[in-house]
């Protein structure tokens, strides 16, 4: 019976990263999917994602964005081409919002730099943004997006390209502590592996149910605008991200011929299972992304020129899980990244590869462990 190091199952955007760094450490690792990514089935794909360091949602995860962005830049290097892009980021919202209050918490700890601006010299500065009234705005200059896609497809060749071994269309069914080793049942063979690493993005409730923490899967979209006017062309306009009286939303300045990218952040549609996901379009949402557009963006077109649907894998505390299981010690598992995790696949992806290979890692991850909900 050969014995694998480590599988790596779901090699989506955490994954892919762990399945890389595992490699790179000298490991004989196998990756299994159920897709074969990048695809457009999970939680990783849509063309961009937000990458941002003085961080809202909570000023622990500063450092592991230090580390993140260090790996987007290696990751440019083993590829060969850029996949980050530093547009800037600009967040508005009232100054006691979760959003202004957030950056500031952020900033202020960590010693960031941001500028701020007036509702009034939003205007000036960004032409094309009406913000909404008593807000302000915050404009973090090295920040900007990642493209999603391009980053898996770089870890994933990367890894086999220093003999990593990868099943894509092979869902695992199951896995099984053999106190020693791991049994991991697919619908044709049983593979064994020394430890595992789980990072089965909106199917993770399956694969790591008992960890015992409730996760739920929303259903968000993503819609390309048409777009003729100068303002919000990449290198006129930066990534935003707006706390409105509507609700959350962000997006990205136009950067190809599909226009501009738009979405909402909060809300979402529940569905008990990754498999109930699909594609179709769900109007009230775009109705508020269009509302959005009106209120705050009002020299963009409201002519659609593409829509595609994505899920979050919810915490109850909209924070990661992160670690070690508690009942498996060779068992490490990244999930329930919320709708905020794919900025830190790079990062992620070293930490569990250290967990294996090393038992340890130096990054602050306890505030993302499992065990804050038992
Ligand atoms: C619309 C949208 C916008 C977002 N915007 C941002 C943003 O701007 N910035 C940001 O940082 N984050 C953002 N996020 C969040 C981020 O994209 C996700 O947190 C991240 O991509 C999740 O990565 P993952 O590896 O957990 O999941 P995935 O990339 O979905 O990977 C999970 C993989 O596991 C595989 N899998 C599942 N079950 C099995 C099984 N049984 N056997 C084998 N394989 C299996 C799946 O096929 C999949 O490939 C956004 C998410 C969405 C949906």
């Amino acid at each position: 019976m050969s014995v694998y190091d480590v599988a790596v199952i779901g090699t989506g955007g955490v994954g892919s990263a762990a399945f890389y760094h595992l490699a790179q450490a000298g490991a004989n690792v196998i990756g299994l999917d159920r897709f074969t990514p990048p695809h457009d089935r999970g939680s990783s794909h849509g063309d961009t994602r937000v990458i941002r360091m003085a961080y809202f949602e909570h000023p622990d995860y500063v450092p592991l964005l230090r580390q993140a962005y260090q790996g987007w830049h290696a990751l440019e290097e083993v590829a060969g081409k850029q996949i980050y892009f530093p547009t800037g980021v600009l967040q508005i919202g009232p100054e006691q919002g979760e959003v202004i209050a957030g950056i500031r918490a952020s900033a202020a700890q960590h010693n960031l730099a941001i500028e701020s601006f007036t509702a009034s010299e939003l205007p000036q500065a960004f032409p094309g943004v009406h913000p909404p009234e008593n807000c302000v705005g915050l404009f973090e200059r090295d920040a900007g997006y990642l493209l999603v896609s391009e980053c898996v497809a770089a870890y994933l060749t990367a890894a086999q390209k220093l003999g990593a071994t990868l099943r894509t269309n092979t869902a695992v069914e199951s896995w099984e502590d053999q106190s020693g080793t791991f049994a991991v049942r697919t619908a044709t063979e049983t593979l064994h592996a020394k430890q595992l690493v789980i990072c089965g993005g909106a199917w993770a409730s399956q694969l790591i149910a008992d960890l015992g923490v409730p996760l739920t899967i929303l259903r968000k979209h993503l819609y390309w605008y048409e777009n003729a006017s100068p303002c919000y062309t990449a290198g006129n306009f930066p990534v935003f991200l707006m706390e409105t009286p509507l609700g959350i939303y962000y997006g990205f300045p136009q950067i190809d011929s599909q226009g501009v990218k738009l979405a909402r952040h909060d809300g979402g549609q529940p569905i008990e299972r990754a498999e109930q996901h699909s594609q179709v379009e769900d109007s009230a949402d775009r109705h508020s992304v269009q509302q959005f557009m009106s209120g705050y963006l009002p020299q963009l077109s409201h002519n659609l020129a593409r829509h595609a649907a994505c899920m979050y894998t919810m915490t109850p505390d909209q924070h990661f899980l992160v670690g070690t299981h508690p009942a498996h010690p060779g068992l490490h598992f990244a999930g329930g990244l919320s709708g905020h995790g794919f900025k830190f696949a790079s990062a992620l992806g070293e930490i569990l590869s250290d967990l294996v290979t090393q038992g340890q890692t130096t990054a602050p991850i306890a505030f993302l462990s499992a065990t804050r909900f038992s």
